[in-house]
């Protein structure tokens, strides 16, 4: 019993994802083809595949942004989990590696809930905005340059629907956040966006210690 967070100890790990991940076949194959690229560490836990998969099944969603798509596992994971219909609007730099992700996407059958966007991400959800797309959205996920993130978070904040939901990853840091000797430009803006969040009245929140650390916030 305890009443704080567990460690997560390697046999604890392995316990929960043997006896609690459902992981699809296509998702599986995927996380694998990723394994052997040098920055495979970008890509979510699948046990965090699955706890989103599990949220845009919670909250009905049918339209979600992604704002950094990789190789495309997360971007697979949720458009699953949409109703045929549904729509996942990806944005990425550059298509070197959302295109290792396509062929999954088109195998499990989603590709066509897919849009991917390639150009700097803040300058997608801008466009959505001038597009007239504020409110239009259920789910977004930030998983890009960490910097950027203050201003991503404003701009989903923006595109959702009062109920909807941004998820932000990474927010722990590998567990820097909590190191004050660390005074990099990344783990900063990281700081930054958690406090941000946590006094933001927009929102109703929690930061979830599930893979890297996920920050949850509904809109009010
Ligand atoms: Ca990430």
């Amino acid at each position: 019993m305890s009443t704080r967070t567990l460690q997560m100890t390697d046999a604890l790990y392995a316990y929960l994802l043997e006896n609690s991940l459902r992981e699809a076949d296509v998702l599986k194959r995927l996380r694998a083809r990723t394994a052997d690229l040098e920055f495979a560490g970008w890509q979510i836990a699948p046990e965090q595949g699955q706890f989103m998969a599990l949220l845009v099944e919670l909250i009905g969603a049918r339209r979600c942004i992604e704002v950094g798509t990789f190789t495309g596992y997360s971007a697979l994971a949720v458009a699953m989990a949409l109703p045929n219909d549904g729509e996942l609007i990806a944005c990425d730099i550059s298509d070197e590696y959302p295109s290792i992700g396509r062929p999954f996407w088109a195998e499990a059958g989603v590709d066509h809930k897919i849009d991917l966007r390639l150009a700097p991400g803040i300058e997608t959800l801008d466009a959505l905005i001038a597009e007239g797309r504020s409110g239009d959205f259920d789910f977004v996920f930030i998983d890009a340059e960490k910097q950027t993130y203050p201003d991503y978070f404003d701009r989903a904040v923006d595109l959702l629907r009062v109920g909807g939901l941004i998820a932000v990853d990474n927010v722990l840091w590998g567990g820097s956040v909590a190191d004050p000797a660390i005074i990099k430009s990344t783990t900063e803006a990281i700081r930054v966006l958690n406090k941000k969040v946590q006094a933001d009245e927009r929102v109703t929140m929690s930061l979830v210690p599930i893979g890297d650390g996920l920050l949850l916030a509904r809109k009010r």
